[in-house]
């Protein structure tokens, strides 16, 4: 029983052993230290990822990692097409099967890429399988990341609505999220309101944002934060918090590099300025955001500058320097490509000429910018559906992808069920076949125990030789062969001589050693087929079959003689050994006591006639006769 409990134990813990090991979802050294500093410091990131030696980077795995951390850091430093390009080298090296995590985090990083490039549609589909597989491997962080960069890739398509649904969800995990925060996407959130012209709504989320930076000490996001927090404030009618918010951006922009947030703040600022009307601040602040615009070549901005300045011409009545910042405006704008801004340009025209007094020329302008806005309107709604088309098929795509996935997981959870019970099959066998052969020896060890019980109930300890009880069913056995095959039987009974006077004078111990010489010299005399048994203290019973009584009475007295020799072995002084027997040959018919008693007849004639004799029992002699009678 505690054998089975062994092998039952075995079988659990072979079966545990076999669970598959869930897969690690671990950045290896020392890209996960590197992987950590990248929102704070990632110029020194880069510096570090630029100086591991082309040496260590020849496992596959490694390659994709460097170029998947490479991919992170140029996109927080602001270079899309490099963040895209490594991001696809990352995922050449990739081993999908063996880290599907740094698959989709690697995908997730071409998505934004690809977003930053222009180019948002060609991301959202690595978006959406990255959440997917987040989501059936209750991997969380891959959930809020991927979620993350859908909302950004649908606020890119124009799709709000979406895009608040996937930036909410991920609002709501981040807490449980341990590489995005709940600032990251506060700001994202409220970016989409702006976007949507919902600054009532875009504010909480601003000032979270800017909370969540301020907190990280993170100046270039605080400053990113405040511009937007401003911009809505302002556009609510509150005048002189924006501004004082769109100052600390400024501020904080020119602390932290970054020249584009300066101007985008002082252009805000330079709004504000106009419409309170203190047109000296509106035109030194344009006149700065226009330096910096002009520097980094920044088409849309410079347009905007220009307009404003116009309009401080205007408002200040010189004339020909509005026309000089009309001119410029045009030498600048792309009607293509800025259709918003330029119907807006063409209203700030209409005004220049109306100030003119060329009224009927700035009228009809100013209808046609009317018709070309209700134009464009109805071209981005109709973009807008275009959108929402393709937006239906990701959606469609996104549920196949779910099902397949899902399909690949139920394959590979038959795949391991088959396995588990292969194992739990052969275990079994093994088991089997292990008690099999316990009970092998089990049956084995039985049958020679119980020959050696056999032996031992039918053996006199001392002698080695038959009990009375095996030597006389032996003997019947005999009598039987020899009844039904009419075949010879000498029977004959062996006493051991004046036996109570050795032990009386040598001791027991003595008497036994005889006894047990006797016996050792019986076994060596006899044939396996004859009948040997100590059937009294020391009286032996010997029955031969296939033997004559002539040949009997010979063999007996040979052992007689052997007797005698034996005592030379014994060093006590003046032992003599000798040995009587009776001897008879079986008869048809008779019993075994009658010819045991025929035996014993001739034996005591023996004894009577001196001892040491071998006497055959003769039914004619009238001394035996008597004897019987
Ligand atoms: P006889 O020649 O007439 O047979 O004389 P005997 O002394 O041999 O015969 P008796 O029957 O008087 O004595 C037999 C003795 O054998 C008596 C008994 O103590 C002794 N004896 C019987 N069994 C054992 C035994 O197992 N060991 C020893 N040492 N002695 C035994
Ligand atoms: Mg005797
Ligand atoms: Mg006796």
């Amino acid at each position: 029983m505690r054998r089975l409990n062994w092998l039952l134990g075995l079988l659990l813990t072979l079966t545990c052993m076999s669970a598959i090991a869930a897969p690690i979802r671990e950045w290896s050294d020392p890209y996960r230290e590197w992987i950590m500093q990248i929102p704070k410091s990632p110029g020194d990131v880069l510096a570090a990822l630029n100086q591991i030696p082309p040496a260590q980077l020849q496992d596959p795995n490694v390659i994709a990692q460097h170029h998947s951390a490479l991919s992170m850091v140029y996109f927080a430093l602001s270079y899309p097409q490099k963040s895209l390009d490594n991001a696809q080298t990352a995922l050449k090296y990739v081993d999908r099967e063996e880290q599907p995590w740094l698959f989709h985090m690697t995908k997730l990083n071409e998505s934004q890429a690809f977003d930053i490039v222009g180019t948002p549609n060609s991301g959202l589909l690595g978006a959406n399988a990255a959440v997917i597989w987040g989501e059936l491997n209750d991997d969380l962080d891959m959930v809020v990341n991927g979620l993350f960069v859908r909302g950004v890739l649908r606020n890119s398509l124009v799709d709000y609505q979406g895009a608040l649904k996937d930036l909410q969800r991920a609002y709501e995990l981040a807490p449980s999220a341990k590489n995005l925060s709940r600032g990251d996407i506060a700001g994202m959130l409220a970016l989409v309101y702006e976007y949507r012209r919902e600054d009532a709504l875009a504010i909480p989320f601003f000032e979270e944002a800017a909370e969540f930076h301020r907190e990280n000490e993170n100046d270039l996001e605080l400053s990113i934060a405040l511009y937007g927090l401003g911009k809505a404030h302002n556009n609510l009618g509150n005048t002189e918090l924006g501004r004082s918010l769109l100052t600390q951006s400024k501020n904080l922009a020119q602390v932290a590099g970054d020249l584009q947030g300066v101007a985008y703040a002082l252009k805000e600022l330079a709004g504000i300025s106009l419409t309170t009307n203190d047109l000296q601040s509106a035109e030194e602040q344009l006149q700065q955001a226009l330096d910096i615009f002009l520097q980094s070549d920044n088409k849309f901005m410079l347009v905007e500058a220009y307009k404003n300045m116009l309009l401080v011409a205007l408002a200040k009545n010189e004339l020909t320097e509005a026309e000089r910042y009309l001119n410029l405006a045009d030498s600048v704008i792309d009607k293509q490509n800025m259709p918003i801004q330029s119907i807006e340009l063409d209203e700030t025209r209409a005004l220049f000429w109306a100030k003119k007094g060329e009224n009927q020329k700035a009228f009809e302008l100013l209808y046609e910018t009317v018709s070309e806005k209700q134009q464009l309107l109805s071209q981005q709604s109709t973009r807008q559906l275009h959108s929402l088309r393709s937006q239906y098929e990701i959606d469609m795509k996104e549920r196949e992808n779910q099902l397949l996935e899902q399909q690949n997981q139920l394959q590979k959870s038959d795949l391991n069920a088959v396995e588990t019970k292969n194992l739990q099959l052969l275990l079994l066998f093994g088991a089997t076949l292990i008690i099999c052969g316990l009970l092998i020896i089990m049956v084995y060890r039985a049958l020679k125990n119980r020959a050696r019980f056999e032996k031992l109930a039918n053996t006199d300890s001392l002698t080695g030789l038959s009990n009375r009880r095996s030597a006389m069913e032996k003997l019947h056995n005999q009598m039987e062969l020899a009844q039904r095959h009419n075949l010879h039987l000498a029977i004959a009974i062996a006493d051991i001589d004046l036996f109570k006077k050795i032990n009386d004078t040598y001791g027991h111990a003595v008497g036994d050693k005889v006894l047990k010489r006797f016996g050792q010299l019986c076994t060596n005399t006899f044939r396996q087929t004859d009948v040997v048994g100590r059937i009294g203290g020391e009286e032996f019973l010997i029955a031969l079959p296939h033997t004559s009584l002539h040949d009997a009475e010979n063999t007996l007295k040979s052992l007689s003689l052997k007797v005698k020799t034996l005592s030379e072995q014994f060093s006590q002084e003046g032992l003599k050994l000798s040995i009587s027997i009776g001897l008879t040959q079986f008869q048809q018919g008779l019993s075994a006591e009658e010819v045991l008693l025929h035996c014993d007849t001739a034996l005591y004639q023996a004894k009577r006639g001196g001892r040491d004799k071998v006497v055959i029992y003769d039914k004619e002699d009238p001394a035996m006769l008597q004897m019987e009678l």
